[in-house]
């Protein structure tokens, strides 16, 4: 994947980076398990695929239910306010997934759209997307859904769930570099579209490049590079499969869960509503968050996430993506978080290879 990145770049109009799209295209319905046409990588982070779905699919004035349980719900909270939508804030706890019946229940008065968080990084929770469908029906209402994080980590059929619009990032479970926002929607989704506030996110405009039949027309100059990295990291997910990579990644999840515990960290995520990419851990009592996450990063070479939130300073987040959910990547940190600790790893690494086998 790095390799494609470095190949020499290929014009934005050039008709063989034109079937580099296509093959994007077709390999991203294939991962988002959808039928969608509309299925290209917006050229920005995570972020601006939540950007163009609320420039171009909400409305000012929509009554938007957006579910908040984490950093990303109050994110798109706040994107949605912005664009003038009437936000009804649906919430859980931090750490907690939004009950089903505290979200079908806010479905009973008449909305445009409902928006959840898959997979909240900034707490390691899942949210079912259970009966969300069906709540958005009765109303005509749109499900939409941020599975930045969640795509190809986490179990999730865009179609089969029944989900209108949604977007990730190239940096997460897909294991690209940062950059690119794969973005999906349907029909009903963009029937909606009508004057986007940004011109650079502007839906019809991107889509006269990645859509036209012949005659692709220049918007912004494509990060061909970028895109051709993203056709090779999708081709290995592809490669895997989806459910292998997924049963993997909830494997690496449980073993090194089952390791930490060993070292005093329990997981914030009750049982059941765990987020296979991303395990966040309470700390042990005594032990420095800055200092211990300093020295796995200078001296191990390892980087892990601090707490957000009301976990800040409280917990680790650690990712189990992609390359990362690998049993030879968690013993390298098993180890190091031991050696920090100044403990014997042998408990833990047990563990870890019970999970593993
Ligand atoms: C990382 C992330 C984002 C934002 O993506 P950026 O690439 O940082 O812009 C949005 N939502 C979730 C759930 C994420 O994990």
């Amino acid at each position: 994947m790095l390799d494609a990145l470095a190949l020499p770049p290929l014009g934005h109009l050039d008709p063989a980076f034109g079937e580099v799209m296509e093959e994007v295209a077709e390999l991203l319905r294939a991962t988002f398990r959808t039928a969608n046409r509309t299925a290209f990588p917006v050229s920005a982070t995570g972020s601006g695929g939540m950007q163009t779905m609320v420039d171009n699919l909400v409305r000012p004035g929509d009554r938007v239910l957006c579910g908040v349980h984490g950093l990303f719900g109050e994110r798109m909270a706040d994107a949605l306010a912005r664009r003038g939508a009437d936000v009804v804030r649906i919430e859980a706890e931090w750490g907690r997934a939004i009950p089903t019946e505290r979200l079908v229940e806010a479905a009973r008065e008449p909305f445009a759209v409902l928006f959840v968080v898959h997979g909240e990084t900034s707490t390691g929770v899942a949210q079912p997307l259970d009966a969300l469908a069906e709540a958005c029906a009765q109303h005509g209402a749109l499900l939409f859904v941020d599975c930045v994080t969640s795509l190809a980590g986490h179990p999730l059929d865009l179609d089969s769930a029944g989900v209108d619009a949604a977007f990730s990032g190239s940096q997460k479970c897909l294991n690209c570099p940062p950059g690119l926002a794969p973005f999906t929607a349907n029909d009903r989704a963009l029937e909606r579209m009508q004057g986007s506030p940004s011109w650079y996110f502007d839906l019809p405009l991107i889509l006269h490049y990645w859509q036209a039949d012949g005659a692709r027309a220049y918007h912004h100059t494509a990060p061909t590079n970028m895109v051709v990295a993203l056709r090779e990291a999708l081709a290995i997910v592809q490669e895997e499969g989806l459910d292998a990579r997924w049963a993997r990644h909830a494997k690496a999840h449980e073993a090194l869960r089952s390791a930490l515990r060993q070292l005093g960290f329990e997981r914030i995520a009750p049982e059941g509503e765990e987020l296979y990419p991303l395990l966040a851990v309470r700390l042990p009592d005594g032990v420095d968050d800055v200092t211990v996450r300093g020295a796995l990063l200078a001296e191990h070479g390892i980087e892990v996430a601090g707490g957000q939130g009301p976990f800040a300073g409280q917990a680790w987040r650690i990712g189990v993506m992609g390359e990362g959910a690998r049993a030879p990547v968690q013993e390298r940190l098993v180890r190091a978080i031991a050696r920090e600790l100044n403990t014997d790893a042998t408990v833990a690494l047990d563990a870890l290879h019970d999970g593993w086998s």
